[in-house]
């Protein structure tokens, strides 16, 4: 078992340098009604469902380092090829190099809604992250919980903890008053337990979406290696 916040830490080794960051491509995507994507390489989680493996995981191996101002400039291009008002960070884990996502939406200039998929880790570990955020009205963010319990989360990710800073970072958007919504991957068909703690915390009415498994191959050989295969094959 891993620790995500040291995990973040190498990660952020190989895939930052100075304001640079690594991305693995550029792309349109048709999520959220159409969005301009850059997909970036490292994260901090290990999560056994995950369908960009190796690109995410293995940092070294992928990718090419841009500047946020290059990055920007090429979600502004493919946002104006296709008409799109949104842009993202997908792929990996976009809140690793905290400096230049800070730096890439200063770069982005308000211009468009930039809706940041995040593990929310590195958010509920430092609550000055979600201060800076904070200051950019045109963010939403998308927290995607990897199970409902604690027990869950290190059954899905491998990791030794991380879900409580999840529902830390929860906690920090909602007293900042950061637009944001909850996506949710687990295994229980009984979720109280997580609802009722999102209730407690005054999140009752928050927008929950299920995260959607994309059996490709790889994930389904290691859910079925692990016996968790039966779980996702109604997704
Ligand atoms: S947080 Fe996302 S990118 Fe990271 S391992 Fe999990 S599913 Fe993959």
């Amino acid at each position: 078992m891993y620790d995500p916040l040291e995990l973040a830490e190498r990660v952020e080794r190989a895939v930052i340098h100075g304001e640079r960051r690594k991305y693995y491509r550029f792309r349109a995507a048709k999520f959220y009604g159409g969005i301009a994507t850059a997909d970036a390489v490292g994260c901090n989680l290990r999560c056994i469902f995950c369908w960009s493996g190796n690109v995410v995981w293995h940092p070294e191996k992928s990718g090419a380092f841009y500047s946020p101002e290059e990055v920007a400039q090429n979600l502004r291009k493919t946002a104006a090829g296709k008409g799109y008002h949104q842009v993202r960070v997908s792929g990996g884990e976009p809140t690793i190099g905290r400096g230049h996502l800070i730096a890439l939406l200063e770069h982005l200039n308000r211009e468009f809604l930039f809706i940041l998929e995040t593990n929310g880790i590195l958010l509920g570990a430092d609550r000055t992250y979600v201060e800076e955020l904070s200051a950019f009205p045109n963010i939403h963010v998308r927290v995607c919980l990897k199970g409902c319990t604690a027990e869950e989360f290190s059954r899905l990710t491998g990791a030794r903890s991380g879900f409580e800073y999840q529902m830390k970072s929860l906690e920090y958007l909602r007293d900042m008053h950061v637009s944001f919504n909850v996506a949710l991957v687990s295994m229980k068909k009984e979720k109280g337990e997580l609802f009722s703690r999102l209730l407690d915390m005054g999140l009752g009415n928050i927008m929950m979406e299920e995260e959607r498994i994309m059996l490709y191959p790889s994930v389904r050989r290691r859910l079925e290696q692990a016996g968790m295969l039966e779980y996702f094959m109604d997704e």
